[in-house]
Order: C-alpha cells, then sequence, then structure tokens
C-alpha cells in the first residue's frame, strides 16, 4: 500500500503545477500529499549536447530523500528529459525506487507553437503523471485503450483514455478511498 505521495517541483516554472497535480492526485486517487522534501536537477544529469537531462540519476537522487519505503516521489520539471535509445521522454519511472519524475516543456501547447493553454497543459501532466504512477503502483505498458498505453507524441497522449482498463485495474495496488 503507497499511500504517501510527495509531488516536487524540481524548478520554479513547475511549482504551482506540481502543486496542483499534488492536490489533484490526493483528491482523486485518495494518496496522502506529503510536503518537505525539496529537490533540484543535478547537474550531473545535464547532456549540454542535447539540452536535456538523463531521468535516471534524477530519479536515482530523489530516493535517497525519501522517509520510508512505502513513500512515492513524483517530480515535476519544466526541463526536457531523455533516456539511453530515445530522444526524449515524457516521464519515468522507477517501480523499485518508487520514484517517478514528468516532464512538463512537451505538454505545453507554446512548446509546437500554439497559444498558451493551462488547462490542456494540466490536463496533460494529469495524464502523464497516472502513467508513471501507474508503473509505481505495479502495472506495465498496456495495449489496451488505457492510460497505460505507451505514447510516442503528444497527439497521441491527447487521444489515450484517461482512466486504467478493466484488466489494469485488476492489477493496480491502490491506495485506500479511492474515486477513479
Ligand atoms: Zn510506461
Ligand atoms: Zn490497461
Amino acid at each position: 500500500m503507497y499511500e504517501k505521495i510527495y509531488v516536487v517541483p524540481l524548478d520554479e516554472n513547475s511549482r504551482p503545477f506540481a502543486e496542483w497535480l499534488g492536490q489533484t492526485l490526493s483528491r482523486k486517487m485518495g494518496f496522502r500529499l506529503q510536503t518537505g522534501i525539496v529537490s533540484r536537477l543535478p547537474e550531473e544529469a545535464f547532456n549540454a549536447g542535447s539540452n536535456q537531462y538523463y531521468a535516471v540519476p534524477i530519479l536515482a537522487k530523489l530516493e535517497l530523500l525519501k522517509g520510508a519505503e512505502d513513500e512515492i516521489i513524483l517530480a515535476v520539471t519544466d526541463e526536457d528529459l531523455f533516456i539511453p535509445n530515445h530522444n526524449f521522454v515524457f516521464g519515468q519511472a522507477n517501480s523499485v525506487g518508487r520514484t517517478a519524475i514528468v516532464s512538463l516543456l512537451r505538454l505545453k501547447p507554446e512548446y509546437y507553437g500554439l497559444p498558451e493553454d493551462e488547462e490542456l497543459t494540466r490536463s496533460r501532466l494529469l495524464a502523464s503523471a497516472l502513467h508513471e504512477l501507474g508503473h509505481l503502483l505495479g502495472l506495465k505498458n498496456c495495449a489496451n485503450d488505457c492510460v497505460m498505453r505507451a505514447i510516442m507524441n503528444v497527439n497521441e497522449l491527447d487521444h489515450r483514455a484517461e482512466g486504467f482498463c478493466p484488466n489494469c485495474l485488476l492489477n493496480l495496488t491502490l491506495p485506500t478511498k479511492v474515486k477513479i
């Protein structure tokens, strides 16, 4: 049972989004929102050549900040993320360390030259965060019409189901007071 969640902004731009996300996740999924962890993007994770951060060492650093094993840390950044063999990732999760990170950058319409739309950015952030949380709660990527479906771009994200499919719901280790 992973009831406690920290939603940690790693830069100033992501702070209001992280606050909104934390409140939304605690309301919708019954997580107990924790505060008190402050972190920043580690410089050693930065790749100057691509102007991106390597997600894996960020998650390793976050894991060290946890007080208890059952806690979940979900970090939010405005920087672009990558892992080996991928040009970029929207997010990344480490189900052993119970840490995850999501990037806002490619969720923002303005990244694609479109007008700012905070509501759209927020709903994409929630979708992205739910997918990574699904990994922390025992799920793998899913081929069904499901929030656990892997996506390659923001268009696919916008057309993906917002919730877990019946298969994933069965396998989900949910916190108490679930309302989804
Ligand atoms: Zn995934
Ligand atoms: Zn599924």
